[in-house]
């Protein structure tokens, strides 16, 4: 049997994205023996886009610069760092919370949960099937095998439009298939999208089947208005339908929404006592770079005073 190293600290925090480090930098900086766990590499989503223009005063950087000044900001005021850690159990309800992982048991007086969210699946044959060969949920890591190629980008979302101007760097058309007539994407996204002229929109229409024989070939569509079912052709569909929240590993420990994602106060309170949800994981309004860092910060406030709270015996 392994004997695990047991580790203590006042905050363990679970995920290293904005939100994550952010509230990494208030509670290392306010005195709390931190720690930033992750189950991959460090930077969260952001890591993978391509182009970042709305985070304050920079009106320009990639994702991955940007959080790697997340984590170097982190760093300077010595959170500990635990990457690639596959977390096997987690125990939120007692006082001292229990993180257990491969070789480590990470016991700690709070816990900040800012583990993101995954694409959301569209759920329709085939997309299984040729994931990884012709449908692709990241534009920044798969668009270049496009060139000169045909892709299907569906949502009508930021991230749908976004990553439907990126393709269109490699790609000889894309189309935006989107379930209804008007977008959710900010005005100023769509205005740019309408104005690139290798974007085709297939408004009101929901894909069904995805089909190929090696790789993605076609896909077939519904239109939502008429009920006529067609066949477009495509080497790429890149489905950008919204996320799901990264809860597996504690459902049923706090209160969530019905889609997962974690109930917290506007302290970054959840259900539970000394557990602060912040970021794209819970229950939010916006998920930006700018509201998971400001989540963060709350969350690392509230962790602090809450600590003050403790009895001395488990001070
Ligand atoms: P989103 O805003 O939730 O949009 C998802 C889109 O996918 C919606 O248009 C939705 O249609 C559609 N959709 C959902 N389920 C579907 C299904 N089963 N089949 C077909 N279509 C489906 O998700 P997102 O674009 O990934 O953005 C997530 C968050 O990140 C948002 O808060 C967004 O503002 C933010 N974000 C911001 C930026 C930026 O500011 N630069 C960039 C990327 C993302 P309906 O509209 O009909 O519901």
């Amino acid at each position: 049997m392994i004997t695990k190293e047991v580790l203590d600290f006042d905050v363990v925090i679970l995920g290293s994205g904005p939100a994550g480090f952010s509230a990494a930098i208030y509670c290392a900086r306010g005195n709390l023996k931190t720690a930033v766990i992750d189950t991959n590499m460090f930077g969260g989503q952001p890591s993978n886009y391509l182009e970042i223009e709305n985070y304050p005063a920079f009106p320009l950087i990639s994702g991955y610069e940007l959080m790697e000044k997340f984590e170097a900001h982190s760093d300077k005021f010595g959170a500990e760092k635990f990457p690639m850690q596959d977390i096997l159990n987690i125990n939120l309800t007692s006082q001292i919370k229990e993180i257990e992982t491969q070789d480590k048991i990470f016991k700690s007086k709070t816990v900040i949960i800012a583990t993101g969210a995954q694409a959301k699946k569209l759920n329709i044959k085939g997309e299984e099937e040729f994931k990884c060969r012709g449908v692709s949920y990241c534009a920044v890591c798969d668009g270049a095998f496009y060139k000169d190629k045909i892709v299907a980008v569906i949502g009508g979302g930021n991230s749908a439009l976004e990553e439907a101007m990126y393709l269109t760097k490699f790609a000889k058309k894309v189309y935006i298939i989107h379930r209804r007539d008007t977008f959710r994407a900010d005005k100023i996204i769509c205005s740019r999208a309408c104005q690139n002229n290798k974007i085709e929109f297939i408004m009101n229409a929901q894909p069904v089947e995805i089909k190929g024989s090696n790789c993605v070939e076609n896909i077939i569509i519904k239109d939502l208005k008429t009920n006529e079912i067609k066949q477009i052709e495509t080497q790429g569909v890149f489905p950008y339908i919204g996320c799901n929240p990264n809860t597996e590993k504690f459902n049923g420990q706090l209160e969530q929404t019905q889609e997962g994602f974690i109930e917290t106060d506007i302290n970054m309170q959840t259900s539970q006592k000394g557990v602060y949800a912040a970021g794209d994981v819970r229950n939010t309004p916006l998920r930006q770079v700018i509201t998971a860092a400001s989540d963060g910060a709350i969350a690392a406030n509230s962790a602090v005073k809450y600590i003050e709270t403790l009895t001395p015996a488990i001070v």
